[in-house]
């Protein structure tokens, strides 16, 4: 890196008493990049989270399945990093509407983008507009209650057959919630209008589309092991769809992970035991990928999949390439389940083809390879892309925290001349959801969720958020 001093920063002085971080985004990795601030710099950090929901957690709360309650768990570990004396929560307040960038640059030391990847991934395949067509993205937000996906329509009522694009975990999510009997979501923290769509739902089959075998499959074997385990659902694989290739054999044998090996294991179990005799099922495809969707009065009713094969690239990665021929399956919903992507913030540099953050070990650029940004980090999603589990953020934040640290001892800092940015806030008329007020609003939906014998009942809508937030802080709801 250039020992030269940015413009507009403190350039090789004495760091700061204490450093001003301001965080975009409050999900898992900006509370570990929090927590790896707090643990390197104690009281002499002050961090800033700031989230345009009027509640904190990211896809913790908004995407992390309703029936994985252990997952969610994890945010016990947040709530202790929030207690930390100088955190803060601003709830309620966009980055780009609200708040721009040079408001950030103004008032902080340094800044992280921890804004994750908020879209999904269309097929971008003939068909793709069609009324069924969905993405799991949408899916995943509509059943968790978040509000930018509360409005959708899920036709479940007349949809027997259901194909989902893409064998990751978001795919395994999207399987087991249409696959699972409402009764045991009931208890969950499943928003209303989804728990009521899953009772009227007429799917029986759900395929499971990946276009490669069973050895690139990209989910855990425990999210397999779980549909497996749910009563009254078989779990079918086609027998020359479960055998290895020669180039795939190879490649599990020589780079395969031991969930890989897991994977093909009970695949093709479930290959040999052919999962006939339950209600519902779930048909786990491979070496298919969707060349087309046609449907009937503007409605999706056939997936044309083409056959693949595989072959090494020059890493020696199994790759699919399509052999010619097709096959059509007759669908009533379609779900891409083909990864997360990021949405550009205003101010702050995308680099489209990844849809991230470019950014050099953390530090942000001003463009792919470009050079870089004084002050800014990203960390995350939009820092990697959309891979990894909870925990991968764990690792990550404490990659991009080492860089802010080394860039804090030698002096290269913004100047954050501004300090009061929650009066900048109050001036401009935002309403900010704090840290109390979200510890209120969690009580509120827990005990509305026990009186109705559900873990949670989540206050969807924004305006109602922030009414309720409001009226409990009027109320000094505290116990
Ligand atoms: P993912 O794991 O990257 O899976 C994406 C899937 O889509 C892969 O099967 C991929 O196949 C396929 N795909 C991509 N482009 C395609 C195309 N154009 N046509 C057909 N198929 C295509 O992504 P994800 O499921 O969205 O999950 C994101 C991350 O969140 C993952 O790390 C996941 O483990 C994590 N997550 C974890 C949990 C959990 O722990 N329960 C739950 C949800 C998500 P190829 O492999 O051939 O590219």
């Amino acid at each position: 890196m250039s020992a030269r001093p940015w413009p507009g920063m403190l350039g090789n002085m004495h760091p700061p008493t204490l450093l001003r971080v301001a965080i975009v985004g409050s999900g898992p990795s900006a509370f570990y990049t929090a927590e790896a601030l707090q643990k390197a710099l104690g009281d002499a950090v002050a961090t800033d989270l700031f989230d345009r929901l009027p509640v904190p957690f990211g896809l913790v709360r908004g995407g992390v399945a309703p029936d994985h309650q252990n997952i969610k768990a994890v945010t016990k570990v947040y709530d202790k990093i929030a207690a930390h004396p100088g955190f803060r929560f601003f709830g309620n307040v966009q980055i780009g509407r609200d708040l721009h960038v040079p408001d950030l640059l103004n008032h902080y030391h340094q800044i992280v983008y921890a804004f994750g990847c908020e879209s999904g991934q269309r097929l971008g395949i003939p068909g793709d507009d069609l009324l069924g067509v969905h993405t799991a993205t949408e899916f995943v937000g509509w059943y968790n209650g978040h509000p930018d996906h509360q409005h959708r329509r899920f036709d479940l009522a007349h949809g027997q057959r259901v194909a989902i694009v893409g064998n990751g975990n978001v795919a395994m999510d999207v399987a087991r919630i249409l696959l699972t009997d409402p009764t045991h979501l009931a208890s969950t923290d499943i928003a209303d209008h989804a728990l009521e769509a899953l009772r009227h739902s007429a799917v029986r089959e759900v395929y499971l589309l990946g276009r490669r075998g069973p050895a690139q499959a990209a989910f855990s074997p425990k999210e397999l092991e779980e549909i497996a385990e749910l009563p009254d659902v078989g779990v079918a694989v086609e027998p020359r769809e479960a055998a290895l290739d020669p180039v795939s054999a190879a490649w599990l044998e020589r780079d395969g992970s031991r969930s890989q090996q897991r994977n093909v294991k009970l695949l093709q179990e479930h290959a040999t035991a052919g999962g006939a005799g339950k209600g519902k099922r779930l048909c786990c495809r491979f070496l298919v990928a969707p060349q087309q969707l046609r449907g009937r009065g503007g409605q999706v009713d056939t997936v044309v999949l083409q056959h693949m094969r595989l072959e090494p690239d020059h890493a020696g990665t199994p790759r699919p390439v399509p052999t010619g021929t097709t096959e059509e399956l007759a669908v009533d919903l379609v779900f891409a389940a083909i990864g997360y992507k990021g949405v550009p913030l205003p101010g702050v540099p995308y680099e489209p083809r990844q849809g991230i953050v470019p950014n050099r070990d953390g530090r942000v650029l001003d463009r792919d390879g470009g050079n870089e940004l004084p002050g800014q980090y990203a960390v995350g999603w939009c820092k990697r892309g959309p891979t990894g589990l909870i925990g991968t953020n764990s690792l990550d934040a404490k990659a991009t925290v080492a860089a802010m640290l080394a860039d804090r001892a030698a002096g290269r800092l913004l100047t954050a001349t501004h300090h009061d940015i929650a009066a900048r806030l109050a001036q401009r008329g935002i309403e900010v959801v704090t840290w109390a007020d979200w510890q209120r609003l969690d009580r509120y939906e827990r005990a509305a969720g026990e009186a109705r014998g559900k873990l949670r009942q989540k206050v969807i809508e924004r305006d109602a958020a922030l009414r309720l937030v409001q009226q409990l802080r009027a109320a000094g709801a505290d116990g």
